[in-house]
């Protein structure tokens, strides 16, 4: 059996639960020894995203592989890897094919319909248990495998080096931005309201640090706030063939007030999410390579609840990384 920590309707509590181990043939048994607290989880934990319990949330984990499958050669007992969202898909389909697996039609959340890593043990597709550089250290890795992988996929798609990035944002997902669109070799400005930040964007690598985005001035916008922006302030500060990216799904809708501020000088609005397996290996060896690192709190794992409480209210600085 293994040992975990599950919700169990909207009351939110996490409680002790357990659950068969099942290891298929391409499966690995991770021994969970640290999971971050994402804001997804923190959803799901609150219901937001529909009836999904018994919920065992869960997926920035780190752990060192205990057990694999008869049909597992990329890892091997004692490896320590990454799981981030997604722990499996048909690995047949085009998608599958072309190594594009965040799109296959059979993605497997690995804590929806699936028990995640606020446990002592969690179980993936060899696929998607990714190795982890030695340089990294656990507790500020584990952010890197949703929050890094979800900053990642926009600034890896969208820019070159040289290019002018905002992060506006400056919280889990937007000081990860900062460090990664640095290491690519961008320009890159912090755009955030509460000036309390600036000391801590620039250490991190921020180039500027505004209240408001400038005129023409970035080639890619990522939004990391869980907000709609003013869009037609937001689209003029886009250059021509810029691109305005979107990660949260805010409640609201999003206005674009006047079309002509898309239209002139072909820009993008663009939405992303997670990463493939393949590009969050290469997140990792990227942040190797450039020493990033989520600033982390790290709490016990019989923590848990209130963990979840200081990312529910926005106390974490800047993820809360619960630990075995
Ligand atoms: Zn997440
Ligand atoms: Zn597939």
């Amino acid at each position: 059996m293994i040992k975990a920590l599950a919700v169990k309707d909207t009351t939110g509590k996490l409680q002790p639960f357990e659950y068969q181990e099942e290891v298929g043939v391409t499966d690995v048994l991770v021994r969970v020894t640290h999971c971050g607290i994402c804001h997804s989880d923190v959803h799901l934990i609150d219901g937001d995203w529909g009836d999904v319990y018994p919920l065992v949330p869960g997926h920035e984990i780190v752990g060192v592989v205990e057990k694999v499958g008869v049909d597992v050669h990329s890892t091997q007992i004692g490896d320590r890897v990454g799981i981030g969202w997604q722990c499996n898909s048909c690995g047949a389909c085009k998608q599958c094919s072309n190594h594009k697996e965040v799109f296959c039609k059979d993605n497997q959340p690995t804590c929806m319909g699936h028990f995640g890593g606020f446990a002592e043990h969690v179980i993936a597709d060899e696929r998607f248990a990714i190795p982890l550089p030695d340089a990294l250290e656990s507790a500020s890795a584990a952010p890197l495998l949703c929050a890094g992988a979800t900053v990642f996929t926009p600034i890896d798609q969208y820019t070159k080096p040289g290019d002018s990035v905002a992060i506006v944002g400056i919280g889990g997902l937007g000081h990860l931005a900062i460090q990664i669109a640095k290491a690519k070799g961008c320009f890159v400005t912090a755009i955030s309201q509460s000036s309390d930040k600036e000391v801590m964007s620039r250490e991190l690598g921020a180039d500027d640090f505004v209240s408001a985005p400038a005129v023409g001035a970035y080639d890619l916008i990522l939004n990391t706030a869980n907000v709609n922006m003013q869009m037609h302030e937001y689209l003029a500060a886009l250059k021509p063939n810029g691109t305005f990216v979107q990660l949260g799904i805010a409640p609201d809708a999003m206005v674009i007030e006047d079309i002509t501020n898309l239209v002139d000088g072909n820009k993008s609005i663009a939405g992303s999410a997670i990463a493939h397996p393949h590009k969050i290996q290469e997140l990792l060896d990227l942040a190797a390579q450039h020493n990033i690192r989520a600033t982390v709190q790290v709490m016990n794992m019989s923590e848990a609840n209130a963990g979840v409480e200081m990312t529910r209210s926005n106390q974490a600085r800047f993820r809360v990384v619960l630990e075995n």
